[in-house]
């Protein structure tokens, strides 16, 4: 269908794409290569004020419409055929306010944004795992990332954020202005409205701290896992470790024998001292016969790259997930005997371990369930565009092992749902949560315009 933007134009300063301009097919990629979709116009929009006439554009047109913000959505919610795509990644400004130590940044930002200019001033937060993820979905789900043991989630940081709503109004959300609109952001994803700058605290961090890479062959995979979970029930908060299983990639880094060879590794962090995260960290290191011995002082932005090279855009994917409640040795054995079985040298199945900080915000106070739960466990299935072919196998080989730890399943992250049915994102709630998402939905968006997302249905 085209669409006509006339009455858009006069109001918008950004960049509006139809489907016969250039940039066009880059700006309709997101992250998952697999999703090939066609919007009928792109509107990227410089600032607060064209995210609000972008939403009151499509509410008197009636037009369906998407939002982006770092493109990741497994799933692809941020780009549907048809509808105009709202798009954020050109609102990637950010503004660090030293002594109050705070961090405001537009919804465009990814990771790396926050990190870089935070970081410049010896400051941190939780941020994901990989720089290059959009902070828009990530924060709106809950956020985790190597430093939550010690800070919390990232909506555990979040002081306020500035919202475009349904009929296009721009409302602060904070404990103080909104504040239920400001419970459901932190964790509700983005049901309520479009998130243009969130404001958060920061802490003291690095910015060398002492951390990085280890991996072991799978013969020591179960001990490995096992020291892992052991030593992390005794840690101190300021330890973070991100377990993942896969096929050694043929880097110069491992030993080439090892090539293509299943093999657990360990990413590591301590936010203090090095010398102490040195000490801490001995049980770790000095366990079995590693491949890779990569812990050592570095910049923390570096250590938050680790894993990029791992997981590219425009590669095919495939995942599902579950939180697990306790990381016993069934959930061990599941994980060493699905290992022996994948079937792509890309993917991959990290562990991201919960506790410290985390288990002590009170269930009740975000909408982020489970904070007493082990671990995410997100298995990623993974190839190539040109082996579409395969697809089918490299899905089964995802849905098997999660198959198989689903008795030790408890919900799972929304930020980690796929092409799951509704009732998944359900299961990512409690009851109570449910069903005050579900009213505060009503409120804010009762004809459920913002849908493309991990959606909350009004109540
Ligand atoms: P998008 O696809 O742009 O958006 C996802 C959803 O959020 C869409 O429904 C979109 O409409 C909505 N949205 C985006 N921005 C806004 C906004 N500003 N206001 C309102 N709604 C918005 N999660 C973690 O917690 N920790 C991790 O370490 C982590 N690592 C990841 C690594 C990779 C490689 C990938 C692909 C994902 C990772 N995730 C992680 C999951 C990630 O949090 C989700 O995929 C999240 O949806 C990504 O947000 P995005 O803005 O990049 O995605």
């Amino acid at each position: 269908m085209k669409i006509q933007i006339e009455s858009l134009q006069d109001d918008f300063l950004g960049q509006l794409i139809t489907p016969n301009d250039p940039g066009y097919d880059a700006g309709r990629q997101v992250w998952n290569g697999e999703i090939q979709r066609h919007p009928s116009l792109i509107a990227r929009c410089h600032g607060t004020a064209d995210v609000a006439a972008a939403v009151r554009f499509c509410r008197d047109a009636a037009h369906d419409f998407t939002v982006r913000g770092g493109g990741h959505a497994v799933a692809g919610h941020a780009v549907a055929d048809g509808a105009v795509l709202i798009d954020l990644s050109a609102m990637t400004g950010t503004y660090v306010d030293p002594a109050a130590r705070t961090i405001t940044a537009q919804g465009g930002c990814l990771n790396e944004h926050v990190d870089r200019e935070s970081q410049k001033h010896g400051l941190g937060m939780t941020g994901g795992f990989v720089s290059h993820t959009g902070i828009g979905g990530l924060v709106l789900g809950g956020g985790i990332g190597h430093l939550m043991r010690k800070f919390g989630l990232s909506i555990d940081a979040l002081v306020s954020c500035e919202v475009v709503t349904a009929d296009g109004s721009i409302v602060t959300a904070s404990a103080e202005e909104n504040p239920d609109l400001f419970w459901g952001l932190r964790g509700g994803g983005g049901n309520f409205g479009i998130v243009t700058n969130f404001t958060f605290a920061l802490q003291p961090l690095g910015p060398t701290i002492y951390g990085g890479l280890m991996l072991w062959p799978a013969a020591e995979a179960p001990s490995v896992l096992a020291t892992m979970r052991d030593f992390l029930a005794e840690a101190p908060d300021e330890v973070g470790i991100v377990g993942n299983l896969r096929l050694a990639p043929p880097l110069p880094i491992v030993p080439e024998e090892f090539h293509g060879k299943p093999v657990v590794g360990l990413v590591a962090t301590y936010v203090g001292d090095v010398s102490e995260g040195e000490r801490a960290f001995a049980p770790i290191t000095q366990l079995g016969n590693p491949l890779v011995t990569g812990y050592r002082p570095q910049p923390y932005v570096a250590i938050q790259k680790i894993v990029n090279a791992a997981v590219p855009h425009g590669r095919h994917y495939y995942w599902k997930s579950h939180k697990i409640g306790e990381f016993n040795n069934q959930v061990i054995t599941t994980l060493c005997d699905h290992l022996e079985k994948i079937t792509s040298p890309m993917s991959s199945v990290p562990i991201f371990n919960f506790g410290g900080a985390v288990g002590r915000v009170p269930e009740d106070a975000t909408a982020f369930p489970h904070r007493d739960a082990a671990c995410d466990i997100n298995i990623v299935g993974s190839w190539l565009p040109e082996q579409a072919g395969d697809a089918e196998r490299h899905k089964a080989w995802v849905r098997g092992l999660f198959d198989d730890l689903a008795p030790n399943s408890r919900g799972v992250y929304v930020n980690f749902t796929s092409d799951d049915a509704a009732d998944r994102v359900k299961a990512a709630y409690t009851a109570e949560q449910w069903a005050r998402l579900t009213t505060l939905k009503s409120a804010f968006d009762p004809d459920n315009v913002f849908r493309h997302n991990a959606n909350i249905p009004p109540g």
